[in-house]
Formats: C-alpha cells, sequence, structure tokens
C-alpha cells in the first residue's frame, strides 16, 4: 500500500524521507508545490538548540531533540556544530543566572573567555553561557536536501492525491480543520546583510521584553528571530516587531547598524495547548503536527514515532491489502 503524506514542510518531508527508509512507498501531496513561502518552515531560523530550549520547554524537547543534528546530517543538510551562545546586557545580567539554573549542557564563560570565540561580543558582554555540543542548519537548504533526496526515490510532489489509502497529515496549522485544538503563534523574522560582524555561532540575547537570536548563514548574512505573539495571523511581518527586532540586533552588536535587510517574513506556528508536537491517530488519520517552535528540532523524532505507528498500522492490514 502507499501512504499518502499531505504537506511538503519540515514534518511531512521528514516523515516521507523515513518512511521509505522503511521501504513503506509513499505518496506526497502538496496543493502549494511546495516546501516554499506558503509554509512555516519557509521561516524558521534552523537552530538546533535542545539544551536552549529546555529553558522554556519540556525535558521531553531536550532529550528528542538532541537526535535532530544527527538525522539531518545523515539526510543531506550541511549541519554546522559550533555551538551557540546566550548573553545579556550588563543591566539584565540576573536574566542570564536565569536562564542558567533552567538549563543544562552549558559552561560560564567570563569576559575573556567569551573573547576567546568572539572579541566583538566580549566588549559589550561580561559573561555569557556557552552551549558547546549545539548545532545550526539553513532550513531552505535543508528542505530543499530532502525534496531532492525523495526526487531521486521517485517522490515527487504532487498537486492532490491521485488514490486514497492510510493519510499522514502533516498540513501544520492548514489542520485546524480535524484538529481544533491546534492554534497559531506568530513568529516574525529578518534576513540581514552585515559583512562586519562576526558572529562564530547562534547567539541569543536574553532580554525581558525583546528577546532575540540570530543565526549566522555565512558570507556575512544573519538571520533574526523571532517574536512569539499569540495569534494566527500568517501576513507580512508589521513594523513594531521589526523594530524591536531590528534593534535588539544593534544592542547585540553595533555593527548591525549598517546592515542591508535583505528580507522580512512571518507565519504562524502550529501549536498544541501545551506547546508540545505530537504524533496522533483521529478517524482513521495519522497526524504530525503541533512543532511550535521545534520544527527542525523535533521532525526527526515525530517522523520515527509515525513510521513506527505506520508500519504498526499496515502490519494490521489483511495481507492482500498490504501487497
Ligand atoms: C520566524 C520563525 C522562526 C522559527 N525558528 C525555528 C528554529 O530555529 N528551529 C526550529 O526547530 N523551528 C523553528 N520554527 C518553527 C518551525 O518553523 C515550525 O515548527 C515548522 O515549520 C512547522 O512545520 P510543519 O511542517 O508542521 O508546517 P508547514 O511548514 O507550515 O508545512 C505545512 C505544509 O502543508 C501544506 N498544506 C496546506 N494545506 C494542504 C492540503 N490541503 N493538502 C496538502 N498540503 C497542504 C502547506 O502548503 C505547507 O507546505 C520557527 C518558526 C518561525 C515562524
Amino acid at each position: 500500500m502507499t501512504v499518502t503524506i499531505l504537506g511538503a514542510g519540515v514534518a511531512g518531508l521528514c516523515t516521507a524521507t523515513e518512511l521509505l527508509r522503511h521501504g513503506i512507498a509513499v505518496q506526497l501531496v502538496d496543493p502549494s508545490g511546495g516546501p516554499g513561502p506558503q509554509g512555516c518552515s519557509w521561516w524558521a531560523g534552523g537552530m538546533l538548540a535542545p539544551f536552549c530550549e529546555g529553558e522554556s520547554a519540556d525535558p521531553q524537547i531536550v532529550a528528542q531533540g538532541q537526535e535532530a543534528a544527527d538525522w539531518w546530517q545523515q539526510a543531506g543538510a550541511e549541519v554546522t556544530r559550533a555551538g551557540s551562545l546566550v548573553v545579556t546586557l550588563q543591566r539584565d545580567r540576573q536574566e542570564l543566572d536565569r536562564f542558567a539554573r533552567r538549563t543544562s549542557g552549558h559552561v560560564r564563560l567570563d569576559r575573556d573567555g567569551l573573547a576567546g570565540l568572539d572579541p566583538v561580543l566580549a566588549d559589550r558582554h561580561a559573561s555569557a553561557l556557552h552551549f558547546p555540543t549545539e548545532a545550526h542548519l539553513a532550513p531552505r537548504q535543508a528542505l530543499s536536501a530532502l525534496r531532492d533526496g525523495l526526487t531521486r526515490q521517485g517522490v515527487t510532489v504532487q498537486p492532490e492525491a491521485p488514490a486514497p489509502g492510510l493519510t499522514v497529515d502533516c498540513r501544520g496549522l492548514a489542520a485546524r480543520d480535524l484538529l481544533p485544538d491546534l492554534r497559531g503563534v506568530r513568529g516574525e523574522m529578518a534576513v540581514l546583510r552585515a559583512p562586519g560582524v562576526t558572529l562564530p555561532c547562534p547567539v541569543r540575547l536574553l532580554h525581558p521584553r525583546h528577546p532575540l537570536y540570530i543565526v549566522p548563514r555565512g558570507d556575512g548574512v544573519f538571520m533574526l528571530g523571532a517574536t512569539q505573539i499569540e495569534s494566527a495571523a500568517r501576513g507580512p511581518a508589521t513594523l513594531r516587531s521589526v523594530v524591536e527586532l531590528l534593534s535588539a540586533a544593534y544592542a547585540l552588536d553595533p555593527g548591525f547598524g549598517e546592515a542591508e535587510v535583505l528580507e522580512l517574513g512571518a507565519d504562524a506556528r502550529p501549536a498544541f495547548p501545551d506547546n508540545l508536537p505530537r504524533v496522533l491517530e483521529r478517524e482513521g488519520r495519522i497526524h504530525v503536527n503541533g512543532l511550535f517552535r521545534h520544527g527542525f528540532l523535533m521532525a526527526p523524532a515525530l517522523a520515527r514515532q509515525a513510521a513506527a505507528l505506520v508500519l504498526a498500522k499496515l502490519k494490521e492490514l489483511p495481507p492482500c491489502r498490504s501487497s
């Protein structure tokens, strides 16, 4: 039997990849022809930072997220294993202590230690937390790598399902028609070119009102993210959010003052009430959804769970239907 996967965002592409690894035939359906700017995955920062996420996320995210970097590398994505840094402005230094108490997997750096990684950051920040085992990737390259891998195995994105069958629904926020407890959490981002800035790895700036992270993309290009607003609105980034993101970047490193703004973007992250992703079965359909701010971090683990569930369901079918 061929399994139909709806949605070619990070959830759908990871699930298709994982099902093929288990020898299960798949067809991939996305009316947009995805992956592309109509999906949330297009706008992500690509941080694979399970320990940092532990500051606000469930321990399940920290544990399962540690598998992500290896999975992505094996799937052909360019994964950079340079760790990540967390800093704060001097007046907010208690924020760094709070972050350190709530997370693991870090070492504390004083100004000299930070200067060893980035002298410019050390000019403005007296201490930092370094998470040496964390990684990052460029989401659009990673999505292309998965799509290309699927194409090589004969699976291309179709606009509609040629035949119904066992369905894995990875439509992100569009699945609210069947999952009414799914909500949108809006995130806005910017891409800048700042040739004078040289961050060694993703950096988070803790700030009571405008927390920010910056992910280096190479060649002087940086992704700035992200707002987190309780809204399913998917329209363009707002002036207020852009001002806050850019001001925070400038506070982190004044070198951003001369940056070119290459791109502004926004989308709504699909999230369940507890912000935890799930593989669940409802009315004969398997759903992979609720990836919230952990799409690239958690899609590999969810894809494995989905593959195990699909295998179990295929074994339940009478032999003539499973051939
Ligand atoms: C600004 C921002 C920054 C982020 N940064 C990070 C980060 O650093 N690290 C991280 O891990 N996560 C990050 N995220 C979260 C991550 O982007 C999401 O969790 C993830 O993209 C959700 O993926 P998805 O596949 O569920 O949904 P989507 O990417 O939205 O994919 C759903 C797909 O379903 C398709 N579809 C819709 N209707 C149908 C239909 N009827 N039939 C078939 N297909 C359909 C759509 O066209 C789309 O391609 C960020 C998100 C934002 C907005």
